[in-house]
């Protein structure tokens, strides 16, 4: 035991580690500190329980589009074996069930501060601690700093002119109440068809006197094909743990399925297309891994493009509605593919229409409505924001970083994020970002990105302490050789074609334009973090007091 765990708990101030969020990533890295290398550690999270993005995101028809028994933690077989999904895709609250059976299952809880934001964390050069302040003006000081803030927790609300005028209720998809939103009986507007307006629209309008969807950019969607698992599916997954994991460790974006390795144009169209409708069936996001190259040639893309606006113009039956729908500007898969449930059929009830804001653009929100810059009025009860979020960078941003010199994280950033691995910043010792800008991240299935990072950054800390060392930062060159090959990754595929993309941070207005996460695959990065670690973390600057 530490000195700081000997001491009564409520009054400790000074820890090993502190760790921000009490996600995916802030449980498991709480429990490989604490109870692996035996640390004390204290999560600091700003809601009231665990779950990170599931605990905000509670929104109709959200779902996760991984499938469920790869949406999950691998390293406790016993855990694996224990908990059994009931659907395809998993809810929040199942999500929620899961995440907090993990808290109760290890004692995590005991070790969260919750209903705590953290609002400053400065790094002190004399004492080499972090020092994290909260919102209620409390210092708590470590030596090792962990962001487990996750990829998408600062919700976007767009500023758009009258907000503050409007005299019905307003949302947004990512800050949902926690007691559900009643929409029976009132005309909803829905502003946003990312992957979560795509889940929410089905659902608002099923219950919803009457649903607009105002779309800026159109977007592709492929049906989920959610479903209940059945109990021999369950006895499977059970029976497999080992197999799964290996296919998801050595999965280009971490599913439990690979990529095909048909590339797109070596067989005959007609094979082609029996192909992308049998993988239309399948449904999910197992569509993207139907050919080996959809995101890394434009004509092998293009094919897909094609048939997925021809499904639109089946699946809607106003010839103008469908137009609008299909007239999408990006590659398939250059935007995060959405799954949906009965999306584009929702346009076929008659309780729904779709705006094109692209064309006519929102100019104010008025007391009883929006108003699009033609002077068209859309009279509206309750407005949602499907309108995404400050993503990779505006939770960690959002807090008072400063490192060595006092120099801001914010001012370090201020081109576009800079790092080595995706882990580390330099200039800020000790700090390290689990599934931060420059990894894999959103790219991949979740789980298997952040037990990648909490176990490197676990071996890490465990590294410096077996050798008697208490810093480690990245070299500049490391740093700039890094961000080089994130930018040589993106660049070989279509992803930095949309321009709309809140991969680029397109989304914000301000935010400087850089292709965020690492698009060299899961695999392949796995591997690259495994080297750095074995060549005795290459790369980075180590030093003892
Ligand atoms: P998003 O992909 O950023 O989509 C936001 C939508 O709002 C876009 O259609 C955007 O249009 C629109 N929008 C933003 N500001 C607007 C404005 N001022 N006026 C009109 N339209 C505006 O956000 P998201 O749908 O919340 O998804 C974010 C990410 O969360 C996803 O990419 C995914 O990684 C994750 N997610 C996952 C799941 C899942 O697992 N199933 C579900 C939901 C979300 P533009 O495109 O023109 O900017």
């Amino acid at each position: 035991m530490t000195e700081s765990t000997k001491k009564d708990a409520s009054q400790t101030r000074s820890f090993d580690a502190l760790v921000i969020g009490a996600g995916f990533s802030g449980l498991y890295q709480l429990l490989c500190l604490r109870d692996r290398l035996g640390l004390s550690v204290k999560v600091l999270e700003a809601g009231a329980g665990v779950g990170g993005t599931w605990y905000w995101n509670r929104y109709p028809g959200a779902r996760c589009d991984s499938e469920s028994h790869s949406y999950c933690y691998t390293f406790s077989e016993e855990l694996w074996k224990e908990w059994e999904w009931s659907e395809k895709y998993p809810g929040p609250p199942e999500i929620m069930r899961y995440l907090n059976h993990v808290a109760d299952k290890f004692d995590l809880r005991r070790d969260i501060r919750f209903g705590t934001k953290v609002t400053a964390a400065h790094y002190n050069e004399a004492t080499n601690r972090w020092h994290v302040t909260t919102d209620s003006g409390e210092v708590l000081t470590a030596r090792f700093l962990v962001s487990a803030v996750g990829c998408l927790s600062t919700a976007n609300v767009p500023d758009i002119p009258g907000l503050d005028t409007f005299k019905g209720k307003w949302y947004h998809t990512g800050q949902w109440p926690h007691e559900g939103v009643d929409f029976r009986g009132t005309r909803v507007g829905q502003i946003g068809t990312g992957s979560t307006g795509i889940q929410s629209a089905p659902v608002i309008a099923a219950t919803a006197a009457h649903l607009t969807v105002f779309q800026r950019t159109a977007n592709y969607s492929v049906p989920a094909r959610n479903g209940p698992l059945t109990p021999a599916f369950n006895r499977w997954i059970h029976d497999n743990m080992e197999e799964i994991r290996t296919t998801m460790r050595a999965a280009v974006n971490g599913h439990p399925f690979l990529l095909s390795e048909t590339l797109t144009l070596s067989i005959p169209a007609e094979e082609r297309h029996a192909r992308y409708e049998k993988a239309w069936e399948v449904g999910g996001l197992r569509f993207r891994a139907v050919f080996r190259d959809l995101v890394t040639s434009n004509e092998a893309n293009a094919t897909a493009v094609t048939f997925l606006k021809d499904k639109i113009r089946k699946i809607v039956k106003d010839p103008a509605t469908a137009e609008k729908l299909a007239d999408i500007d990006h590659p398939y898969a250059a935007k995060r593919p959405p799954i949906d449930t009965d999306y584009f059929e929702t346009f076929n009830r008659d309780n729904v229409a779709l705006v094109d804001v692209r064309a006519d653009p929102i100019e104010r929100v008025t007391p009883t409505g929006i108003r699009l810059k033609s002077g068209a009025e859309h009279p509206l009860d309750i407005i949602v924001f499907a309108t995404g979020f400050d993503g990779m960078t505006g939770s960690i941003l959002k807090m008072d970083i400063r490192g060595r010199g006092g120099l801001s994280l914010r001012e370090a950033w201020k081109a576009g994020p800079r790092n080595y691995l995706g882990l580390q910043v330099a200039g800020f010792p000790n700090l390290f970002t689990v599934t931060g800008p420059g990894s894999p991240s959103v790219l991949c299935n979740m789980p298997v990105a952040i037990e990648q990072h909490v176990e490197w950054i676990t071996d890490c800390i465990d590294y410096l302490r077996t050798n008697g060392l208490t810093q480690i930062e990245p070299t500049e060159e490391a740093m700039d050789s890094w961000v080089q090959e994130v930018n040589r990754a993106a660049d070989a595929t279509v992803l930095p074609q949309a321009k709309h993309s809140w991969y680029l941070g397109a989304n914000i207005p301000g935010k400087p334009r850089v292709f965020m996460p690492y698009a060299g695959g899961m695999a392949y990065y796995r591997k690259i973090c495994a080297d750095v670690a074995a060549r005795n973390y290459e790369g980075f600057t180590m030093t003892g007091d």
